[in-house]
């Protein structure tokens, strides 16, 4: 296809406000699925995807369209479709699947408005120059206000309300019209035919069948099959096997050339050797310079992964080798906790992303798994001035801190007016500085805060949206570290300490975090023979205390004698026990002691 005859883009959109249910119309509309085919959420793969309604890999998938021209000749374009995340936490691979196209439609619900996620990604399109489709969407629900927010979203934009189209992905409904306007104002992809061959990979996924699947945009030259093809950020090479376009089942064609976006398969089984963000060329004819910068997306939050029956370990070790070859932000190293054995300490884009890990590793590979909570990075300064980066609280240098540093973020918090004053509070709790304030329309706000990202992987997405009745919705970007007088809060059973529950916190939140802790710990740890103190201390001063009274002989005694079933059950009960209890010190704690602990409540 002739690079004018090719149109790129993508649709942006907070979540939920319908750009899956979209892309499906537009698939059965320009017929490349059949009625019969069609399926809710065609181009979501995963399972969980399609149950939890969110994408998680961007997919690229290319369509025919045909609109007839000022002299009355029928023209037939080729309108390639990328989809992308919609959530925080992928704003990474947001912005790659934006760098190849030169269009974007953006999305939003017709009964909710704008909203934190269609900001974000708006700002993100208009980043990369792309030319803005505004559009209205789920218009035959009874609760739309398409005039509203027509209004609204040509504030947004610096439009006309009339120019925002209007269209029901469920019903159909001015889908037609939205693809002739992707064809009349989303620009041809414009490159340079001759020059040797660069294309850009915006999406890499592993398929168990055909290794990895390598989707790029061509941006100069041509790309062959039979090739040798070159990644130029580490100068390896790989035979190009096949390639082709999605259509959205995989194609092979015979070639792709300026503008065009498909599907390379190398047979390579890793996809860190295949990066989102790298520029391919050919090892005949190689460019001289890459695309646009690569940076690799950096884990933001951390937490220790650890298997219920430990003779699981080496399972997790598979699963977690197997989810890396798929998703290459993915990052774990083996860990050891006196209360939980043996684990993976694991780096995480976001919360997101490590909710979608984990009930992968569960439900894709049956482990029964418990998750410890989740930390940032801290960027510690020792008495003597060495740096160190603390992504564990065991790492903390105890005794040895001059200062600390926090990773900050900059949030973007839309909500309904009334509720203001409570999120104000909420966010002032979590230690947030207020950076602006402003009216998107009569009744929703805009609140922008920085704030420490260890106050908002705690819990602060669940209070935002139980405070307003989930009416709220969050962004946020990193905004570099900043100093704060944080310490490390220890939990200790007769004096000895337990990893697990170890926690970087605020100094002021110290006493609150021990308190609880101690306290759930004291409501779930079983009496022992003798007398158990729970402790939470600072470095070696205790800043919390319970006690778990030791057990009475007369407890005991009402094992002995009477019932003899009775007595065997309790036995059999006790060796079932036995099993799962770790040993802090001399004390005796189940495992799922510590477990109800971590997920606390
Ligand atoms: P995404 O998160 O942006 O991909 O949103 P989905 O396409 O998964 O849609 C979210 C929810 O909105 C689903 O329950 C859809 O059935 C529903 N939905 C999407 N488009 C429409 C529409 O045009 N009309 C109505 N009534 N519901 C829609
Ligand atoms: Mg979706």
């Amino acid at each position: 296809t002739p690079a004018s005859q090719i149109r790129n883009f993508c649709i942006i959109a907070h979540i939920d406000h319908g750009k899956s249910t979209l892309a499906d119309r537009m698939l059965q509309i320009t017929g490349v699925v059949s009625d019969r085919d069609m399926r809710a959420q065609y181009l979501d793969r995963m399972d969980i995807e399609r149950e939890r309604g969110i994408t998680i890999k961007s997919q690229a998938v290319r369509m025919p369209w045909q609109t007839d021209s000022a002299t009355g000749a029928t023209e037939t374009f080729a309108l390639n479709m990328i989809d992308t995340p919609g959530h925080v936490d992928f704003t990474y691979e947001v912005s790659r699947s934006l760098a190849a196209c030169e269009g974007a439609i953006l999305l939003v619900d017709a009964a909710q408005g704008i909203e934190a996620q269609t900001l974000a990604n708006l700002y993100l399109a208009l980043e990369n120059d792309l030319t803005i489709i505004p559009v209205l969407n789920k218009i035959d629900l009874p609760a739309a206000d398409p005039d509203k927010f027509a209004k609204e979203l040509a504030d947004l934009i610096g439009g006309r309300p009339e120019d925002v189209l209007r269209v029901s992905g469920k019903t159909g409904v001015g889908v037609e019209a939205l693809l002739d306007r992707i064809v009349g104002e989303i620009p041809a992809p414009v490159g340079d035919a001759d020059a040797p061959a660069r294309a850009m990979i915006f999406d890499s996924v592993y398929d168990a069948y055909r290794g990895v699947v390598t989707y790029v945009r061509m941006v100069d030259g041509r790309l062959e099959p039979r090739e040798r093809i070159q990644m130029m950020s580490t100068r390896a090479a790989h035979d190009l096997l096949e390639i082709g376009v999605s259509s959205p089942e995989p194609t092979p064609t015979q070639g792709l050339g300026v503008g065009e976006v498909g599907y390379l398969i190398t047979g390579v089984k890793d996809v860190r050797q295949s990066k989102v963000g790298d520029t391919v060329t050919t090892l005949r004819r190689p460019a001289s310079e890459a695309l646009a910068g690569y940076t690799d997306p950096k884990p933001m939050v951390f937490s220790g992964i650890y298997p219920i029956d430990g003779s699981d370990y080496a399972e997790l070790r598979e699963a977690l080798d197997k989810l890396k070859l798929s998703d290459a932000s993915l990052q774990y190293e083996p860990e050891t906790s006196v209360a939980l054995g043996f684990g993976f300490r694991c780096g995480f884009l976001g919360l997101l992303h490590l909710e979608i890990i984990t009930e992968r590793l569960s439900r894709e590979f049956g482990l029964d798994l418990i998750t410890t909570a989740p930390s940032v990075i801290y960027e510690v300064t020792t008495d003597t001035g060495e740096k160190v980066v603390v992504t564990n609280p065991s790492e903390y240098p105890d005794g040895r801190v001059a200062s600390v540093a926090e990773p900050m973020v900059k949030t973007a918090i839309l909500l309904p007016k009334d509720y203001v004053g409570t999120v104000m509070e909420l966010c002032q709790s979590r230690r947030g500085a207020l950076l602006g304030m402003e009216y998107f329309s009569e009744e929703r706000v805009e609140l922008r805060y920085r704030m420490p990202l260890g106050e908002i992987v705690f819990d602060f997405f669940d209070q935002l949206k139980s405070k307003t009745q989930g009416y709220a919705s969050l962004d946020y970007e990193p905004d570099g570290q900043q100093e704060a007088d944080l310490v490390k809060v220890d939990v200790l059973l007769q004096g000895d300490k337990v990893d697990a529950f170890s926690a970087i916190v605020h100094r002021e939140k110290a006493y609150a975090y021990g308190t609880m802790m101690a306290e759930r710990l004291r409501k779930l740890i079983p009496r022992q023979n003798f007398e158990v103190p729970i402790q939470a201390a600072i470095g070696a001063r205790i800043i919390a205390r319970e006690t778990i009274r030791a057990l009475r002989k007369d407890v005991l005694a009402k094992c002995y004698g009477g019932d003899i079933s009775r007595k065997r059950k309790l036995l059999e009960k006790q060796k079932e026990g036995k099993k799962r209890m770790k040993m802090v010190g001399r004390v005796e704690v189940p495992q799922e002691a510590f477990i109800a602990a971590l997920s606390g409540d």
